[in-house]
């Protein structure tokens, strides 16, 4: 079997209203998203999504023609690419779909079946006031969730703090909370300073007394002796690594102990083989590994199986914040959203490979709007 073509479709959802990411100055008035398929000439396809893929078109041929079994090769490939260009890590993750397509397999049974389904914990993305936030929790816990992540914005830590506390009140034990500094990487142009290791340790004591499961990002990911430094001089989880670029920073942290829980995202960093490898070491480290999944349908699908494939956890991001954040938002190509049962557990799909199913109107539909804004 031969690739013959990999294609690369750019869609565009509009938002009304915008979201408001914490992480983005900027509101969000649409959401974009690139369906990459890979073709063969025994007419299987493989499909993903993830990173924007903006500038693929000049690399395709380093594909074309060849095997699309070498996942190994094709990973190296990718890597020489990402130092040069973009992070086209979708690629990997479609023909990680095209074999299990072929085998008749989940990629999460190919990866080593870990688990069947994981305990997804709600990703909220938007800031909001101390009191709608224990509104929020309340209902979280009524969908079945087990767990949230709220934000904390650099310049806003004293409204962040509010929000924890006031969902802690208002939930009790009924929610583990984790929080997001989003400290470790930039939005681009985004040049304003972060908290240095002095005000992150007093950020961590005090989301210490609400007894938060872990603290994501708090330090410039450049500082990993500064968050080793903090987990443990604090005694509070530290997460991290989900726009990390490379295998070898990852390493770098694993290597420092920087971290108690390791994020990288499949479908933007390390493929679904690097990031199988790696939360294997960081599971072996006694470490957890629970991967960032912030894309859209299809990356959360992808790191869905590499999560449960390598048996992480303890829970799986399902970004989660409605009404600025909905599944239908955030999964607008799928014939239908990913979803969290009544127990709060979201489920490896037992169709072959990532068990995409496009909703193929909706993607002619939105790619024709990403025409009509971009051209
Ligand atoms: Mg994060």
């Amino acid at each position: 079997m031969k690739i013959t073509a990999i294609r690369v479709q750019r869609l565009r959802s509009e938002l009304a209203p915008p979201f408001h990411a914490a992480w983005d100055p900027v509101p969000r008035r649409a959401f974009e998203a690139s369906i990459v398929r890979v073709e063969t000439d025994a007419g299987l396809v493989g499909i993903a999504s993830g990173d924007t893929m903006t500038g693929f078109e000049e690399f395709e041929h380093l594909f074309v023609g060849k095997d699309p079994h070498a996942l190994a090769l094709h990973a190296r490939t990718l890597a020489t690419i990402a130092f040069h260009a973009g992070r086209y890590w979708p690629v990997e993750a479609a023909l990680w779909d095209l074999v299990g397509r072929e085998l008749g397999t989940p990629i999460a049974t190919i990866l080593g079946g870990g688990c069947q389904r994981l305990p997804a914990y709600a990703s909220w993305g938007e800031l909001r006031p101390a009191g709608q936030r224990a509104d929020d929790a309340r209902a979280l816990v009524e969908r079945g969730f087990r767990a949230v992540k709220i934000r904390i914005a650099r310049d806003r830590v004293e409204q962040g703090v509010a929000a924890v506390a006031a969902v802690r009140e208002a939930v009790g034990k009924r929610l583990d909370i984790i929080v997001d500094l989003n400290q470790w990487w930039r939005m681009a142009g985004d040049i304003e300073r972060g908290a240095g290791p002095v005000d992150a340790r007093r950020t961590l004591e005090r989301l210490r007394e609400h007894e938060v499961i872990w603290v994501e990002e708090p330090l410039d990911g450049d500082d990993l002796s500064g968050m080793r430094a903090l987990r443990q001089s604090t005694g509070v989880r530290i997460g991290g690594g989900e726009m990390a670029r490379t295998f070898a920073e990852l390493r770098a942290a694993l290597g420092a102990d920087a971290l108690d829980v390791y994020q990288p995202d499949a479908v933007l960093t390390l493929g679904v083989g690097g990031a199988r490898t790696l939360g294997e070491l960081v599971l072996r480290a006694n470490r957890w590994f629970t991967p960032h999944t912030w894309t859209n349908g299809i990356g959360l699908l992808v790191n869905l199986h590499v999560c449960a494939g390598v048996g992480g956890g303890p829970y799986l991001e399902f970004p989660y914040d409605p009404p600025g954040w909905t599944p239908e938002r955030r999964d607008f190509m799928l014939a239908a959203p990913v979803a969290v049962d009544a127990d709060g557990m979201v489920r490896v799909p037992e169709a072959p490979g990532l068990g995409v199913e496009l909703d193929e109107d909706a993607v002619a539909f939105h790619a024709a709007a990403w025409q009509r804004h971009h051209r």
